[in-house]
């Protein structure tokens, strides 16, 4: 553990205050990295129901997981840099766009599908037609990295970027469920509410029209992501990886394709009339 290693080199008379304060801030933003990680897992568990009926089990995950912690989260330094240097270019729109768990978070697994994955795979190709259209767009994660939500959020609003659409996977313990729908925050500020119901609805339309999948609908969802951002934001469960028709779609490389690219024109066609 990092404290005793620390008072094992260290008497309390041999520290100055302005070196003890950083030697007591370290281990706490490592205990609150730790944190972030396993209540993420955690969530991901209770998906599953995994946690209802085995709690030793889900201590058993979250071990691990917490000895990762060693090797401090990684945050995503391209991307503060693309940030920052994306400021200065002018009249092009900046999107962010996240793709959903990453790293130890890998979210929803059916057979070859993990979603973490999936969501990096679509995102990267959202970008790149985004950027075809002449947009600037930022990835919150462009690597198989864990990354807290906060962080997401964090690169959103400190860029000021124009809108925030994060790509999830859906999955359910029945394989019946299947389909797109998309979760927007509908509190706080009306005129953010307006738009991301706005911005749901024209991507919805889009996708459905594109990929032939059912349309589960623009739902309220109380998620981070989407309530801790300042401009519209919406989360897209781009389908269920657990329904078999659907996981079959989802392994086609044409139809994430077709996906990504009703994406980016949902988005479009959404700024054009904003
Ligand atoms: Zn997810």
């Amino acid at each position: 553990m990092f404290i005793p290693i620390v008072f094992q080199h260290f008497s309390f008379s041999c520290i100055s205050i302005p070196t003890f304060i950083p030697l007591c801030i370290a281990p706490i933003s490592w205990i609150g990295a730790c944190f972030e990680r396993v209540k993420s897992r955690a969530l991901t568990l209770a998906k599953f129901k995994i946690l209802k009926h085995n709690r030793y089990k889900f201590l058993f995950l979250c071990i691990p997981i917490a000895a990762s912690c060693s090797h401090s989260t990684q945050v995503d330094q391209e991307m503060y840099a693309a940030a920052s240097t994306s400021k200065q270019s002018q009249g092009k729109q900046l999107i962010v766009i996240d793709a959903g768990h990453g790293g130890d978070d890998i979210g929803a697994q059916v057979k070859n599908i993990k979603e973490k994955t999936l969501a990096l795979q679509t995102a990267t190709l959202v970008k790149r037609y985004l950027h075809e259209k002449g947009y600037r767009v930022i990835l919150t994660r462009s690597r198989d990295v864990f990354l807290p939500l906060k962080k997401r959020t964090a690169i959103a609003n400190d860029t000021k970027s124009k809108l925030f659409v994060s790509i999830h996977f859906n999955a359910y313990k029945s394989t019946q469920p299947h389909g797109i729908e998309i979760y927007y925050y509908n509190r706080g500020s009306k005129w953010r509410q307006v738009a991301s119901k706005k911005l749901a609805d024209t991507i919805l339309h889009g996708m459905i029209e594109a990929t032939g999948a059912k349309n589960r609908g623009v739902k309220y969802g109380n998620f981070h992501v989407i309530r801790e951002t300042y401009m519209p934001a919406i989360l897209i469960e781009g389908g269920f990886i657990t329904n078999p028709k659907e996981h079959s779609n989802l392994s086609d490389k044409g139809y994430v394709e077709k996906m990504a690219k009703s994406i980016a024109v949902g988005i479009e066609q959404y700024l054009k009339k904003a």
